[in-house]
This record gives C-alpha cells, sequence and structure tokens, in this order.
C-alpha cells in the first residue's frame, strides 16, 4: 500500500505540479484499503478529506497574501514560492485505535498529511462524517508544520520569539512548550479568532472578550479578569486550585472550548504563557502577542 502510495506521488510530481482535487480525491481513496471500510464511505471519507483540506489551504493562501505576512519574509521571492506548495500538500489517511494521535507530518515526507480515520471520523448507523471541527482542526495544524518545514528549508525564519514562563521538565512540558508546535498552534488561534498577522496582546484580549461575552468560548467554572494595568492580561480563578507547571496548566485550560469544541491548540498555548500566582492563572497575552508578531518570523 505504501509501495503504491508512492508510485502514484512520484508520478504525479513528476506530471504535474498542481494537484487538481480529484487528483487528491483519488490518491486518498486509493490509500484507503482497510477492511472494514465501504466503498460509499471511502468516497465520503476522501470527499471530506479533500473539502477540509481545501478550506485550510484557502486560509494559509490567504494568510500568505496578507501584505502584514508578506512584511515577515525576508526574501520576497519566497512567498509566492509558499504559495505554490501549499495546493501540493496531499493526506495519508491511517487507522489507529485507542491512540491520541489525530494526525501527524514526517519531515522526509514534507508534501503527506497523515490522518487518523479512527480519530477523526465517526459512524452514526449507516452514515459516516467527520467528529465535529476536529478534522479540519488537525489538517489545520499538521499543514502548519509542513509549511514551516518549507519555511525552513527556504532559509525563512517561521518563529523567533517564542519564549514562555515555565522551563520543561518532562517530555510533555516539552510538547507543551516546543517552538515547532507553538508555530502550528498560532495558526490556529490566528484563524479560529481571525487574528491580524501583528495582533498584539490587547488585541488578542479584546477578541477574546468578544469570544467569550458571545459564548463563543466557553471556560466552565472559572472567573475571568483584566488587569487594568495592563491591557493584555487575563487571569482565572477556578474553584479547584492548580498548581504546578506547565502540563499542570494545559489541564487547567483544557475545560476551554470554542463553538463546543475542545481546543488543545489554544489550551497548550495558553499553559505557555501563563504563570500561577496564588490563587490566579495569569494569562500573558503581551507574550502571545509577541509571538503572534514573530511568527512567520521576523529577523
Ligand atoms: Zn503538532
Amino acid at each position: 500500500m505504501g509501495f503504491l502510495f508512492l508510485r502514484i506521488f512520484i508520478n504525479m510530481k513528476k506530471k504535474i505540479i498542481k494537484l487538481t482535487e480529484s487528483d487528491l480525491r483519488n490518491i486518498v481513496t486509493k490509500i484507503i484499503n482497510e477492511q472494514g471500510i465501504s466503498d460509499s464511505d471511502k468516497k465520503i471519507i476522501s470527499g471530506q478529506i479533500v473539502s477540509n483540506g481545501n478550506k485550510c489551504k484557502e486560509y494559509y493562501i490567504n494568510h500568505f497574501s496578507n501584505p502584514e505576512t508578506i512584511d515577515k519574509f525576508n526574501n520576497k521571492n519566497n512567498i509566492s514560492n509558499i504559495k505554490s506548495f501549499i495546493p501540493t500538500i496531499g493526506y495519508k489517511p491511517f487507522l489507529e485505535k485507542n491512540s491520541g494521535k489525530n494526525g501527524y507530518v514526517k519531515q522526509t515526507f514534507p508534501k503527506t498529511i497523515n490522518l487518523n480515520l479512527n480519530n477523526l471520523f465517526t459512524k452514526n448507523g449507516n452514515t459516516i462524517s467527520p467528529k465535529g471541527t476536529l478534522l479540519y482542526d488537525t489538517i489545520l495544524h499538521e499543514m502548519g508544520h509542513l509549511i514551516d518545514f518549507k519555511l525552513q528549508t527556504l532559509r525563512e525564519k517561521s518563529i523567533s520569539s517564542s519564549t514562555g514562563y515555565h522551563s520543561p521538565t518532562d517530555g510533555q512540558d516539552n510538547y507543551v512548550q516546543s517552538d515547532v508546535e507553538t508555530f502550528a498552534r498560532i495558526q490556529r488561534l490566528r484563524e479560529i479568532l481571525g487574528l491580524n498577522p501583528n495582533a498584539n496582546g490587547s488585541d488578542i484580549r479584546d477578541k477574546l472578550i468578544e469570544f467569550i461575552k458571545s459564548k463563543k468560548i466557553q471556560f466552565p467554572n472559572i472567573k475571568i479578569m483584566g488587569d487594568n494595568r495592563n491591557s493584555g492580561i487575563l487571569m482565572f480563578a477556578e474553584r479547584n486550585k492548580t498548581k504546578g507547571v506547565l502540563t499542570d496548566l494545559w489541564r487547567f485550560y483544557s475545560s476551554l472550548k470554542i463553538n463546543n469544541t475542545s481546543v488543545p491548540d489554544i489550551s497548550a498555548l495558553f499553559a505557555k504563557y501563563s504563570k500561577i500566582n496564588n490563587e490566579f492563572v495569569t494569562l500573558d497575552l503581551n507574550l502571545l502577542g509577541k509571538v503572534n508578531v514573530s511568527a512567520k518570523g521576523n529577523i
């Protein structure tokens, strides 16, 4: 199966640079050879992957057309490079039960997003459909990684300021802290809040408050306060006092939902830029704003 995929991929790469929607759909359908998936489900799955993927591609192409993003490039020729790279990204489904892995990419396959059908789709009676926005969210995140890798091969810095509060103490903390993950998560934050590439801390705070007020963001059992000396600070108080560092903070933010869907990308980002003092968790959006401005990447 892998061999077949590789051959198709290589042939396509030789013949055409830009994959059309039906090319992509055919590749995805060919890869889903697993037993237990009916032909009609395969069609729905590949159609959903390609259409959600196209939405993400459109999002990134718009992002890289934004003058604020263009200004961040060292070499302006690289913008068209990135914009013609995005449509060539393809998908490779896999099935892994009881796995926390929704999707992943590898630097050695710089145009492929691997997607775990077990986690991303759900079957209700005879109807198979994506699980909420998880398919879209996963593709957007993984596509962020591929774009990051591409930026690096073009010698464009993808992120330059990403310092958080805490030093990681274990593998989980490292995952929260990782610059590569931060880059992908920032893409999610921008997309979901509709942030400009140069939005600063108070811009982000205003967006968050707007989302909280309109109930698009749900953060149950938490009291939210501002800091009138610093407009980029939000403070949270919860009934059960939180302790510890990054992964505890990640857990603290894990009850946060946007449009009724959990957002691990956003909760990990918030954890990285938060600290705990007494009964409050303080989220420093000024730091997050700096990261936003630096990704993709001021020098
Ligand atoms: Zn990631």
